[in-house]
């Protein structure tokens, strides 16, 4: 008998119609969907009017309820896991069960759809070409502060953590302690939901922001690589300034470029081919 598959489906991450159509099959098909939090998944299920069968799959009975999937899909039964929002196992439930999966040779597949990390780094309007994403902060400041003061010397990447509303604040001072006060960050809140807000900016202007009112809602924090001014001038003017210096050969150019904007060298090398060519056309 072929064993059955467990799909991870990612979920909406607060507007529902962040659903994928392959999501909705897969959760009507399947035998028996594990979910973070039952009651939480029943109102998604009912809005969509999904009836299969929901068990509770969460952190601290994974190791447990994990063998019984295991079991279940051994038997050919399919299993649907999803969390409460996003996409399973980042930052969630699901991690020990795929491992169980890959060790007993049985299927594991993704349904993909949101993960409120890659919402955020793609709304945040600082250099994702590169990021690093650090999971929840941690609660207690010292322990805050040591990660932050090695994201302080982080020059390439953004790094991206989550955090409670509650607790914003604290990690913005904490922040401004390690990193100073003009360091450029990004702040995700309540994202695809009414109210949806994208505060970027320099450490001290988000507790000046942030400090008004009581923070509500649900939050990703976005630290950029460190030297990385707003931006003076577009990256063709930048590729112009060097031109306009001869003894600089492309490559050299930009190698400059792509570092001052943090951006890969294909990029950065394409747009000066393209930027040369429009050139060529204006003097032909
Ligand atoms: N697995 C989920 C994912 O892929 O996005 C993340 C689950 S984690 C337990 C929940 C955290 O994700 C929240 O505390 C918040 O930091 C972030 N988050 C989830 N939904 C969000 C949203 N709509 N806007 C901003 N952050 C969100």
């Amino acid at each position: 008998m072929a064993a059955g598959i467990l799909y991870l489906v990612a979920t909406p991450i607060g507007n529902l119609e962040d659903i994928t159509l392959r999501a909705l099959r897969v959760l009507k098909e399947v035998d028996l969907v594990a979910a973070e939090d039952t009651r939480h998944s029943r109102k998604l299920f009912n809005h969509f009017g999904i009836a299969t069968s929901l068990t509770s799959f969460f952190q601290h009975n994974e190791a447990a309820k994990g063998e019984r999937i295991i079991e279940l899909l051994r038997q050919g039964k399919s299993v649907a896991l999803i969390s409460d929002a996003g996409t399973p196992a980042i930052s969630d439930p699901g991690y020990l069960l795929v491992c169980r999966c890959r060790e007993e040779r049985l299927p594991v597949t993704a349904v993909p759809g949101p993960s409120a990390v890659v919402v955020a780094l793609s709304l945040s309007g600082l250099p994702v070409s590169r990021f690093a994403f650090d999971g929840f902060l941690p609660a207690r400041s010292s322990a805050r502060r040591e990660m932050f003061a090695g994201v302080a010397r982080e020059c390439r990447r953004t790094v991206a953590f989550y955090e409670a509303p509650h607790r914003l604040l604290a990690a913005l001072q904490d922040l401004r302690s390690e990193l100073g006060d003009e360091r450029q960050i990004a702040v995700a809140r309540e994202l695809t939901k009414i109210h949806e807000e994208l505060f970027r900016g320099t450490v001290v202007e988000a507790l000046e922001h942030f400090g008004q009112n009581r923070v509500r809602g649900e939050i990703v924090l976005m630290i950029a690589p460190a030297l990385l001014e707003p931006p003076q001038e577009t990256v063709r003017e930048a590729l112009r300034r060097l031109q306009a210096d001869n003894r600089l050969s492309r490559r050299e150019i930009v190698k400059q470029v792509a570092r001052q904007f943090g951006l890969p060298g294909s990029e950065v090398y394409q747009e000066s081919l393209d930027m040369n060519d429009e050139m060529e056309d204006l003097d032909g």
